[in-house]
């Protein structure tokens, strides 16, 4: 039997395909494999995590080809680039809305799945000039494995 997180992944394979197709992109073997590689982990990989689990299976693929791959899945709706205070983008393959725990002192980013902060509204309500389409909060903190070690003072 399988299990959700195969589950789940089935279906985010099944998206990129219908995705990729109606936005008029072929899915090539490296959108593939960049693809399985986001999609498999759950730690919101930067593109040189990426880089590192696809490069020997995809021979003289590029850092750049990654980057540009992971931006497209990224504009055709299919993986979010996630803020942290690091300036390494991360990215991630759940779409769906959820929020974010962010340790400062390692940049892990882990998920935070929590239904009283996923109908938030301005107070204002509508805001002028701007239409909110989506939105994700990030908690900034120190993870367990950070909180045992003495903070690093820069
Ligand atoms: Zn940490
Ligand atoms: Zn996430």
């Amino acid at each position: 039997m399988k299990n959700d997180l195969q589950r789940s992944y089935d279906l985010k394979r099944k998206e990129l395909e219908t995705v990729c197709r109606s936005n008029g992109l072929a899915l090539t073997i490296q959108r593939r494999a960049i693809f399985d590689a986001l999609a498999s982990r759950t730690d919101h990989p930067t593109v040189d995590q990426v880089y590192e689990d696809i490069s020997e299976k995809l021979k003289g693929v590029s850092r750049t080809t990654v980057y540009r791959v992971l931006e497209t899945f990224v504009s055709i709706g299919v993986a979010t680039k996630i803020s942290n205070p690091e300036s390494k983008a991360r990215f991630d393959a759940d779409t769906k809305r959820h929020h974010h725990l962010t340790c400062i002192a390692c940049g892990k980013v882990l998920d935070l799945h929590d239904p009283t902060l996923d109908n938030l509204v301005p107070r204002e309500g509508k805001i002028p000039d701007f239409d909110i389409l989506d939105y994700s909060i990030t908690f900034t903190g120190i993870c367990s494995g950070c909180r045992k070690k003495p903070l690093n003072k820069h």
